[in-house]
């Protein structure tokens, strides 16, 4: 059976579905995701940008240019304010997605923390999964 993997919104506006499991799985501490979850950490999954079809909605877009000078785009719903998507320019064969914009989250295994020097003190890291203090030490793969 092909993989079909769906998710949406707070207000149902936007929905979209992938058709591949994800790449890997992330938790990110970065300051700048935790302002735009609201929350930390991120919790995130990378698919390969053509597995991801929006299917309904068009979601809203923020661009911001990172410390390190890459860009990155967050896709939120413009009517409820959910986030969904972030967009990196170095890695643009990726799409990576909200974890809690999934229908169903219960297959989510965490693969790895990142920047995880920024998380705040109280913040509990689950034993056992890679924890990094920045970025990746190197790119997922993205083909
Ligand atoms: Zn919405
Ligand atoms: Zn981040």
């Amino acid at each position: 059976m092909a993989t079909r993997l769906t998710g949406g919104c707070l207000c149902g506006e936007i929905r979209f579905a992938a058709s591949a499991e994800p790449l890997s799985t992330l938790a990110c501490h970065c300051a700048d995701c935790q302002r735009y979850i609201g929350g930390a950490p991120a919790y995130q999954m990378a698919f390969k940008r053509e597995a991801v079809a929006i299917e309904q909605g068009e979601p809203r877009r923020f661009v911001k240019t990172a410390d390190s000078g890459d860009t990155i785009t967050r896709l939120f719903c413009g009517a409820c304010g959910s986030p969904l998507f972030t967009d990196l320019s170095k890695l643009p064969g990726l799409m990576i997605v909200n974890a809690g914009a999934m229908d169903d989250q219960s297959n989510f295994k965490l693969a790895a923390h990142i920047f995880a020097a920024s998380a705040p003190h109280w913040h509990t890291f689950e034993p056992n999964i890679p924890r990094h203090d920045g970025d990746f030490p190197r790119r997922p793969a993205t083909t």
